[in-house]
Parts: C-alpha cells; sequence; structure tokens
C-alpha cells in the first residue's frame, strides 16, 4: 500500500483533491483507508 499511495497521495497534492477538498470518497471518508494519513504526511 506505500508504494500506491505515497506516490498517489502527492499526485492529489498537486491536483488540489486532497481529502480537505473532497465531499466524498475514500480519501474523505478514511474508515479503511489510509490515503487521508499520506496526505498530511505530504502536506
Ligand atoms: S469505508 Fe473504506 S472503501 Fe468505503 S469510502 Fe470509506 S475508506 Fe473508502
Amino acid at each position: 500500500m506505500h508504494a500506491i499511495l505515497q506516490p498517489l497521495s502527492e499526485m492529489l497534492g498537486r491536483a488540489n483533491l486532497r481529502s480537505t477538498d473532497i465531499k466524498a470518497g475514500c480519501g474523505r471518508c478514511g474508515a479503511c483507508s489510509a490515503l487521508s494519513t499520506y496526505e498530511r504526511a505530504a502536506a
């Protein structure tokens, strides 16, 4: 998951699609996804 979420979080940050910018989806929910955690680490 690290190999996927690390570059994905950086791509989302560059596109202004961070979990704080979206209203739904795994990034926003975070119940079973660490994506938003990676986004915060990349910020
Ligand atoms: S529960 Fe899991 S799969 Fe469903 S939106 Fe949340 S993070 Fe994504």
